[in-house]
């Protein structure tokens, strides 16, 4: 879900470089300090070091996982209202609660998992080399 990326000097834009490593010190280990790059989109090559590497969250991941989230809430909501619904309990707060418990539980979900892969972010990005 996470990726390094590195800004091309000459055009700008940013590259993937490599999937997640835990941090980089390991990661230098692998492909030392400074090393040859070639850009996607202007095709130059440059050296880049290390240090100018970053991490941050696939952009296509955190769409899918959106989505995907955004669907388990219709879902769960649907199932909640199948499930305990009934005409005879049909009092207007609770298809609030319905609701509620149906997107709370993939928003607490999404909020765990944006903690923890910010919190590796943050580790990798501010340990220099
Ligand atoms: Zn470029």
């Amino acid at each position: 879900m996470l990726e390094l990326v590195y800004t091309c000097r000459k055009c700008g834009k940013t590259n993937s470089l490599f999937s997640f490593k835990e941090d980089r010190y390991k990661l230098s280990q692998k492909v030392g300090s400074e090393f040859d790059v070639e850009c996607r989109y202007c095709r130059k090559s440059d050296k880049i070091k290390l240090n100018k590497v970053y991490a941050r969250i696939k952009p296509v991941y955190s769409f899918i996982v959106f989505s995907l989230l955004f669907l388990l809430a219709c879902l769960t909501c649907y199932f909640l209202l199948k499930g305990y619904w009934r005409d005879n309990i049909l009092i207007q707060s609770k298809s609030i609660q319905v609701a509620f418990i149906g997107f709370c539980i993939p928003i607490s979900v999404l909020a765990v998992l944006s903690i923890s892969l910010k919190e590796k972010i943050r580790t990798f990005n501010n340990y220099r080399l």
